[in-house]
């Protein structure tokens, strides 16, 4: 179909202005009824590796009277089992009495894993007296299970190597971040299961430790340079065999998410400006409840900010500039060239909720690895809500963005070799491709523009395929 279209405009290119073209080719083709859901075709309805972002249109549409997304479509209300500062390291509920000291506690720990990693100059060092004292407090603070390693590390005690890796694990764990993103929940019995084989291993030299690579490379670092030291390996083993415990008591509570029913007559992408090809329907999956976080949300809300001004990652969320201004917010699969998975219209401008609403409303199951440019905080907003629905998850930022943000490494994709070949570019290379239609786009209706925008995306994931096959037909070329 699509090369006929092309056809078509080359002919009629002679005769008529773009503009004049668009216009008639809109009305004639809506007439074939094209279907154009279309999935990877590896992936099929259940996509693992799934990039997201928003872009802008700008357009004043003439009828732009889409509903947002993050509106709740039934009256049902949540109120999360965890919250963001419960999953962290040093961890706390709101209410708590000693919430100031918690946080001194995290900023620290902060200062010891820079100290012994050589990164303080000589003023920003404390007197001796201090960092005692504060030292106390932090290990009186920690859960008794891992108070002596945080102490010993803390004097500067292991082996200098072991020392700087475990420098390298506080410095995550001095953060709020959630200690899912040090070990992911999916991965919580193979940790536990190469823990106890080396813990009863003769030969301390046994391959179980990089295993822990493909989801940990700072543990796996601190288990093996504690591997020449008995005594330090079992400290480690039982501070990981802790982190395990907490990562299992975390997620334990989670209710599972609400049974994928596709809901008749929500797929009308030119009346709701939203076309998921998640299921074969393209229909709505879920509703989406009211969550009591979104109810007290403000700009200072207790959940869903970082605590330390130092490790707040920001994204320029757009602002609603003029009346009328729409953005755009897609899916891609980044592991198989860029297949797009559709789209919403944000009539407002785009927020945490856009990728967390959509995926929860269409995707039955969440992706296994998601990349967008805001996932540190994507990943608290996710977990705040539908932890039971998330848990499988890992959060990671794209390799371009991944450099201006402070949170702690393990949001980078890199660190984790499976993944560095994913196109993780591959929103910025649709904003570029859809820059093209944004001047056709101009003047249409909201209905036609979504017809336009489906044949364009249909467009891009046969244009995607195609260069996809032609590179592999070319390396199938030197294999023969
Ligand atoms: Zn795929
Ligand atoms: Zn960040």
């Amino acid at each position: 179909m699509t090369n006929q279209y092309q056809r078509l405009y080359s002919l009629s290119a002679k005769f008529m202005s773009p503009q004049t073209f668009i216009a008639w080719w809109l009305s004639w083709a809506s007439n074939f009824k094209v279907d154009f859901r279309v999935v990877c075709d590896i992936c099929k309805y259940e996509p693992k590796y799934l990039a997201c972002d928003g872009t802008k249109i700008g357009i004043n549409f003439r009828h732009a009277s889409v509903t947002p997304i993050e509106i709740p479509s039934t009256d049902v209300k949540v109120d999360p089992c965890h919250r963001r500062n419960e999953r962290a390291f040093i961890h706390y509920k709101q209410g708590d009495l000693d919430i100031a000291a918690n946080i001194k506690c995290r900023e620290h720990l902060l200062y010891l894993s820079k100290y012994h990693r050589g990164l303080l100059k000589d003023d920003q060092k404390l007197p001796w007296n201090d960092q005692t004292d504060r030292t106390n407090l932090l290990v009186e603070t920690v859960d008794r299970d891992c108070r002596e390693i945080v102490k010993r590390f803390s004097l500067g005690e292991y082996s200098n190597l072991l020392q700087f890796k475990l420098a390298i694990v506080f410095a995550v764990l001095s953060s709020n971040s959630s200690l899912t993103s040090l070990i992911p929940y999916r991965y919580l019995t193979l940790t536990a299961f190469i823990i106890t084989s080396l813990r009863n291993a003769v030969d301390s030299d046994c391959d179980f430790v990089n295993d822990l690579r493909q989801f940990s490379p700072e543990l796996r670092d601190i288990v093996h340079f504690a591997l020449d030291n008995r005594e330090s390996l079992l400290e480690v083993l039982d501070f990981i065999e802790y982190l395990v415990l907490r990562v299992k008591d975390i997620h334990g509570k989670n209710k599972a998410p609400d049974f994928a029913v596709p809901q008749p007559g929500t797929y009308n992408p030119e009346k709701y400006g939203r076309a998921y090809y998640f299921n074969p329907t393209g229909e709505q999956l879920r509703h989406l409840p009211k969550y009591s976080m979104n109810e007290h949300a403000t700009s200072k809300n207790y959940d869903d900010q970082p605590a330390r001004e130092e490790e707040k990652c920001n994204k320029i969320f757009p602002q609603v500039s003029r009346k009328g201004t729409t953005y755009l917010f897609l899916w891609f699969d980044p592991k198989h060239y860029g297949h797009c998975y559709g789209y919403h219209m944000i009539p407002g401008s785009e927020g945490r909720k856009d990728p967390f609403t959509s995926a929860y409303l269409y995707l039955e199951k969440a992706p296994e690895e998601l990349f967008y440019d805001f996932s540190c905080q994507l990943e608290e907003y996710c977990l705040n809500r539908e932890p039971g629905y998330w848990q499988n998850t890992r959060f990671w930022h794209d390799v371009f963005h991944g450099f201006s943000h402070k949170c702690p490494v393990t949001y980078k994709s890199r660190r984790i070799l499976s993944l560095r070949k994913m196109s993780t570019e591959i929103c910025e290379q649709f904003n570029s491709f859809i820059q093209r239609i944004k001047y056709s786009a101009r003047a249409m209706s909201t209905g036609k523009f979504n017809h336009y925008l489906q044949f364009m995306i249909h467009h891009w994931c046969i244009k995607k395929k195609a260069s996809f096959q032609k590179r592999c037909n070319v390396a199938a070329t030197y294999l023969l």
